[in-house]
């Protein structure tokens, strides 16, 4: 089995900034169930909500939602895998590292969500 790791950079209060390594694994990814895919490309959150006044209008979005032809790539992983931090293998000296990393992908999905309702919005 081979050996993963996910890089991970910071910068300290100087401004250095260092590169770390943390033990990785691949999961399936629970946005799109590891499809890779999702509808429009939107996360488990966005997930849109048809009404039936969106089907009446569009005959055709029912056929293509099923069939997948509005199906984008997934934004949270890689083909269906997401490389996520192997907790099993953390040990004293990379566990604070750790909290740093969750910090900084929460920092991350934060900055993206907020990307994402700001299109939407048409900003
Ligand atoms: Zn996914």
């Amino acid at each position: 089995m081979s050996r993963h790791s996910i890089e991970f950079r910071r910068e300290d209060s100087e401004g250095v900034e260092t590169s770390h390594k943390l033990p990785a694994k691949w999961v399936i990814c629970g946005t799109c169930d590891g499809d890779g895919t999702t509808v429009f490309g939107w996360g488990r959150g966005d997930a849109a909500v048809h009404t039936q006044e969106d089907f009446d209008e569009d005959p055709d979005l029912m056929d293509d939602l099923m069939s997948g032809r509005l199906d984008k790539a997934c934004p949270d992983c890689e083909k269906g895998r997401q490389l996520v931090v192997n907790e099993d293998l953390l040990k004293a000296n990379n566990l604070e590292l750790y909290k740093l990393w969750m910090k900084a992908e929460k920092d991350e999905r934060e900055y993206q969500a907020m990307c994402r309702s700001e299109r939407m919005n048409g900003a």
